[in-house]
Order: structure tokens, then sequence, then C-alpha cells
């Protein structure tokens, strides 16, 4: 039977898949019903430049209130979506929610509005033909421009399925920017750098973790700024949590970072209030 243990937490005791898939069948019936009558909600996190930590992007991260449980955070609810195949509703509202705030943040703030949102992406969700349709009719729906929209997905998920890769092709030439996020860290093949057709490299946090002690880390770091300025491709490195990381990743040639270092993901309206002041105040202000 399902345990829980700790506020908000869906613990997994698994000794066989059986209870495992009936733990994560718990999860996804509940989440149902979260998804039907408002218990979840997204949070915004910046991304930024690194040389004046003004917001390019945010990438919208969802989150789920529990009534019993609390807060229940995606790595404990999305592989449960992801299984019963509830990710397609719910990644349907997600990309429905973060397309409408975009508009919104345009409708506030103008030029001061996030350049892009990024909605993450699932396997699943990309494997299902039809997807790309479905942002098609969300873009037309929401009255947000194309560009102005990226989906990050991972590696994983494109590898070897012809289906994941049409529908990202299709997305593409809606005129959608495409990231692959945690690069590095799934079935890297250089190869898919070719054949998917990728605007953003995501560089996994466990890189940018020891940057600043040299060593194996820095040197995939560098390796991977360089693979992506040759092949022209935007490089954002993820979980920056300190200047001196900040610093060390700029020296190697990143310009774009995400992390606590600069926010924490934050409710729409913070994101908002951040992107009303000047730039040069938003620096090391995280
Ligand atoms: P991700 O897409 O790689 O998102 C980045 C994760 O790193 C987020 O965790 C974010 O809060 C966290 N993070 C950002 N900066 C830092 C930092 O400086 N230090 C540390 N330690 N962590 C940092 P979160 O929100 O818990 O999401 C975890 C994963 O769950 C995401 O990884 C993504 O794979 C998935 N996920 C989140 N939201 C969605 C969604 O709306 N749809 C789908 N399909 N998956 C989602
Ligand atoms: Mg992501
Ligand atoms: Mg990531
Ligand atoms: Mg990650």
């Amino acid at each position: 039977e399902a345990k829980s243990q700790g506020r908000g937490r869906y613990v997994v005791y698994a000794p066989d898949m059986d209870q495992r898939g009936a733990e994560q069948a718990r999860i996804a019936a509940d989440l149902r019903v979260g998804l039907d009558t408002g218990q979840l909600h997204l949070l915004y996190q910046p991304i930024v430049a690194i040389a004046d930590g003004s917001v390019y992007g945010v990438e919208a991260l969802v989150r789920w209130t529990h009534p019993q449980r609390g807060p229940v955070g995606p790595v404990d609810f999305i592989p449960a979506a992801e299984r019963t195949g509830l990710i397609v509703p719910l990644g349907a509202w997600i990309l429905g929610e973060a397309c409408r705030q975009a508009v919104r943040w345009q409708q506030e703030l103008g030029d001061r509005a996030p350049r892009t949102v990024s909605v993450n992406v699932s396997a699943r969700q990309l494997r299902e033909a039809g997807f790309a349709a479905d942002v098609a009719a969300v873009l037309l729906q929401t009255g947000l421009a194309p560009d102005r929209l990226t989906v990050e997905v991972t590696e994983t998920a494109v590898f070897d399925d012809g289906t994941a890769m049409a529908e990202l092709h299709a997305i593409k030439a809606l005129g959608v920017t495409i990231a692959l996020d945690d690069f590095g860290t799934g079935h890297s093949s250089l190869g898919l750098l070719r054949t998917c057709p990728v605007d953003t490299l995501k560089v996994d946090k466990s890189f940018v973790d020891n940057v600043t002690q040299g060593g194996q880390h820095a040197v995939v770091a560098e390796a991977l700024i360089h693979i992506s300025n040759g092949l022209q491709l935007r490089a954002v490195a993820e979980g920056v949590e300190t200047a001196e990381q900040a610093d060390a990743l700029y020296r190697l040639g990143y310009r774009y970072a995400q992390g606590y270092h600069y926010a924490r993901p934050l409710p729409a309206a913070e994101v908002g209030q951040r992107l009303s002041q000047p730039a040069s105040r938003l620096s090391h202000s995280g």
C-alpha cells in the first residue's frame, strides 16, 4: 500500500513493480482531481544574461499543493503522470497556462516582458502524434507569437524515436524555439545536434556544480560551450548557485544562466515586479 513520510512527499517504497505501479496510480488519481480543482500552479524561474543579470526568459515549473500532503514537487508526480498518461491533459494545461501568462506579461510590461517562456515537455507528450498541432492551437488561442515560446525536451525523449523527432520538426516549423534540457546527462549523442532541430542547449547542473574547481566537469562545460558556439546554438548554464560559478562560466564563454544565484522559481507577479525594475538593479539581487 502507498505510504507517505514527512510533509508533502510521496515516498515510494518499491519492493516490486506492482507496488510501485499501485503507488503511481494513486498519485495519478489524486493528481487528476488536483488538475480539475485548481491545486496546480506554475512558478517561473528567470533565465538571465550573465553580463548584467537582465532577464532573457523564464522557465515555467509546475507545482502541486495537495490538500493533505501539502506541496509536492514535480519529481514526485511527473513520473506517475507520464506512466499513466495523465501527463497529456496535465501538459496541455501547463502549456496553455504558460502561454496565457506570457501574453499577460507582454500586455503589462511591453518591451520588458520576458523574451521567451520555456515549457518542459516530457517524452510521453512528444511521442503522442498530434502534439505539434496542439501547440499550434494553443498559440492561436492565446495569441502568443511562436518565437516567444520555447519547448524544452530531454535528449532521451527524442533519442531514437521517430514520432518525437517528427513532432519536434513540426514544432520548429511553427517558429517555436527548441531547447535540449539537462544536456550531457541523457542518451548523449552529439549526432542528435545535427538531426534534431535544436536552438538552445541547457547544460546540466552537474557540469556547473564543480566548474570552479577545474577538472573533468570544467573540461566538459568548456567543450559544451565550444560545441554550442560552433553550431550557433544558445547555451544556458543550469543550476548556477554562486557568483564564483557565474564568473567561471562567463570566462569559459557562457552568456546565459539560470539558478538560485539569480532567482528561485517565482510566482508570476514577482517576475513582473523584477522585470519592472531597471536591468542594472537585477544583477546580484538573487
Ligand atoms: P528542469 O526542467 O531541469 O528544471 C530545473 C530544475 O532545477 C527545477 O526543479 C528548478 O527549481 C531547479 N533549480 C533551478 N535552479 C537551481 C539551483 O540553482 N540549484 C538547484 N539545486 N536546483 C535548481 P523543479 O521545479 O523541482 O523541477 C524538476 C524537474 O521536473 C524539471 O527539471 C523538469 O524535468 C520537471 N518539470 C518541472 N515542471 C515541469 C512541467 O511543467 N512539465 C514537465 N513535463 N516536467 C516538469
Ligand atoms: Mg527544463
Ligand atoms: Mg534542466
Ligand atoms: Mg535539470
